[in-house]
């Protein structure tokens, strides 16, 4: 159970020669979507520069519009693996169907996006998967319902999951959402399973990642997960929320003043 009643010490997930969990600070960042060759590649060598640990990039996209480019799909996901040979970085990145579960074979972390949290058979298929997940809150999910859809990959027998506070559903229109901090706290008190943080999704403007990203060192988070981008301008996707090269390694040299990295 993802309960602490049933599992006293804090979870540490091993997944690539990594740990994540227990003061083990992990850095994921890369694009909000995999474009090109040349465009994951460029991200991920300077994103591991920087001292990030793992490659972001989507390939299958849930965006809200079905006219918003979609993600290149299959395609994106050779060319993400593709940034992982040339770099060494293993990969984190969406799935939305369990049909493609074959797909990320390679994958390192399956992420399972907010407007899938509660899509119980993708929960129930990736519990009886032996990846490590990245499970990310719904839009306006309780904690309850955070942690019952933690419950359901658990309940199938993969216990690799790793949380992620990405902002919630408020009436504050000045950011995309709003990071609810008490998120990291509450997960520590109630479960043993890491959490990270995602301040670009939650603000929504690259200019919050770095307050964000200290706010969550300071409540306790395990690691973060930042969109950075090689022309955040011409981002296909989430380009007002994602550092620029040189932004992102300005970040990662604060974040590692205050956080404990292994
Ligand atoms: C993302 O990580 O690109 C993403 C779509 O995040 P979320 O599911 O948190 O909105
Ligand atoms: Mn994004």
């Amino acid at each position: 159970a993802v309960n602490r009643k049933f599992h006293h010490e804090d979870t540490v997930i091993e997944v690539a020669g990594r740990r994540i969990g227990a003061g083990y600070f992990n850095v994921m960042a890369g694009p909000c979507s995999v474009e090109s060759e040349a465009q994951i590649v460029e991200v991920a060598e300077a994103v591991k520069r920087a001292g990030a640990s793992f490659l972001r990039g989507g390939a299958f996209k849930p965006r809200t519009s079905p006219y918003s480019f979609q993600g290149l799909e299959d395609e994106g996901l050779k060319l993400l693996l593709e940034a992982k040979r040339q770099t060494g970085l293993p990969v984190v990145t969406e799935i939305m169907s369990e049909k493609h579960l074959d797909l990320f074979a390679d994958v390192d972390i399956i992420q399972l996006g907010a407007r899938n949290m509660q899509n119980f058979m993708l929960l129930k298929e990736l519990g009886r998967s032996d990846k490590p997940i990245l499970l990310k809150r719904g839009l306006s999910a309780t904690m309850e319902e955070f942690l019952m859809a933690a419950e359901y990959i658990f309940a199938g027998g993969n216990t690799n999951v790793i949380l992620c506070e990405r902002g919630i559903r408020t009436f504050e229109k000045m950011i995309r959402n709003n990071l609810d901090i008490s998120a990291v706290p509450l997960v520590k008190i109630f479960s043993h399973l890491p959490v990270i943080v995602d301040p670009s999704h939650a603000a929504g403007r690259r200019d919050m990642v770095q307050p964000l990203s200290r706010a969550a060192i300071a409540a306790g988070a395990d690691g973060l997960i930042i969109e950075a981008h090689n022309d955040p301008k011409n981002a296909l996707c989430d380009g007002a929320q994602s550092l620029d090269l040189p932004q992102f390694d300005a970040v990662m040299q604060d974040i590692r003043r205050r956080a404990a990295f292994e």
